[in-house]
Order: C-alpha cells, then structure tokens, then sequence
C-alpha cells in the first residue's frame, strides 16, 4: 500500500487543480517558506478524517477553503481526494486502487466518498483502522510528534502501540457492542 496520488482543488493556497504523483520509495517536498509544503501534508490529514481546525493550522474549518487573495475571489468549497495503491490488500477492499475524496462547503458541511461512492467519515476512519494509516496513525509525523511520543502518559502511548499492533478495530467493535 502506497500513496499515489493527491488532487486537490480549493484547498487552502490551491484554487485551480493540482495534480500530485508520488512515486514508491521517497518523496520530498521542496519549496520556499510559504509556498505550500505543510499545506500539502494538512491536505492529506484533512482527507483522512480531520476534524480539528487548529490541527490544520486554521480556526474553523472552512480555513481550509481558499480565502482568495488581491487579484483572486475567494472559492466556495475545497475538495481533496487522495488515491492509495491496494494491490497488497491491505486496505480491506475488493480494488486495486482506492480512492478517498473529501468536499467541504463554507457552510461546515463534509461529504467523503470512497472510489466514487458516497459515504460516512465513519467509514473512512474503519478503513483505515490498524493500518497506520489515517487521522491518528502513525504514517504521519507531524512537527513536535517525536516529543509528543516520547513524553506521552502510559494510556496514550499504548493506543500509539494498538495501532501498531492491529487491535484497535476489534477494540472499538467491542466497545460498540458494549454500549447497546
Ligand atoms: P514553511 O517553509 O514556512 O514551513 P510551507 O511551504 O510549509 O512554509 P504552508 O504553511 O504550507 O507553507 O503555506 C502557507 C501559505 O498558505 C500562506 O501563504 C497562507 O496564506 C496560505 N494559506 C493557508 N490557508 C489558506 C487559505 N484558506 N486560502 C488561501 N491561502 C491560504
Ligand atoms: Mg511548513
């Protein structure tokens, strides 16, 4: 499983379609202060599932959606797909390639879709799970993470380790299940 592929059109600096291919093996993002790079790695976070403003550097969520600038109006939704290689499987569905769009309107409202298909954040976020791949995973470190880990409480580096280790769907269906 490997990241292909990042569209997005109307995310923070982005107003016109972008188009970004990614290699396997190592990418690097290079580019003046300013430019766009954290952007880039918000788009992949927000596309996941974020629901956090201040974890994408905003204060409210429609921070993502680009503001406009002098000579440029301002756009009225953001969109963000990102496209996974699944030949290994390891994303638990029937497709070689998978899809996750996320669309969100200065109005709040999200809507996500895997490989086409309408959905729940909710299931993207069970797509996800164990893979360390996702909101929470371990795939994305972000600034200050390191220390974060290091300095975490037991419970909250346990959950780092439960992801790791491939549980934490059997312990949130066993949760489910335990409140109904
Ligand atoms: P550095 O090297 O300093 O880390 P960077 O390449 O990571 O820089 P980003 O933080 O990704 O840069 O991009 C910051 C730019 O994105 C700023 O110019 C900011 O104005 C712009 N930006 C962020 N949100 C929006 C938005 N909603 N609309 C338009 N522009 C935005
Ligand atoms: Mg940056």
């Amino acid at each position: 499983m490997y990241l292909k592929r990042l569209d997005l059109q109307g995310f923070k600096s982005f107003p016109e379609k972008v188009k970004l291919e990614f290699n396997q093996g190592v990418t690097a993002v290079v580019g003046p202060n300013g430019s766009g790079k954290s952007n880039v790695s918000d788009a992949v976070r927000w596309v996941l599932g974020e629901q956090r403003a201040k974890s994408l550097r905003g204060d409210k969520m429609e921070d993502v959606i680009f503001a406009g600038t002098e000579n440029r109006k301002p756009l009225g939704f953001a969109e963000v797909s990102i496209t996974i290689d699944n030949q290994d499987q390891k994303l638990p569905l029937a497709y070689t390639e998978v899809q996750v769009t996320r669309r969100v309107f200065r109005s709040g409202e999200s809507e996500y879709r895997i490989n086409g298909t309408a959905c729940r954040l909710k299931d993207i976020q069970e797509l996800f799970m164990d893979t360390g791949v996702g909101r929470e995973g371990y795939s994305i470190v972000g600034q200050g993470r390191i220390d974060e880990i290091l300095s975490a409480k037991g419970d909250e580096r346990r959950r780092i380790f439960e992801e790791a280790a491939g549980i934490v769907k059997y312990k949130t269906r066993r949760n489910e299940a335990a409140s109904k």
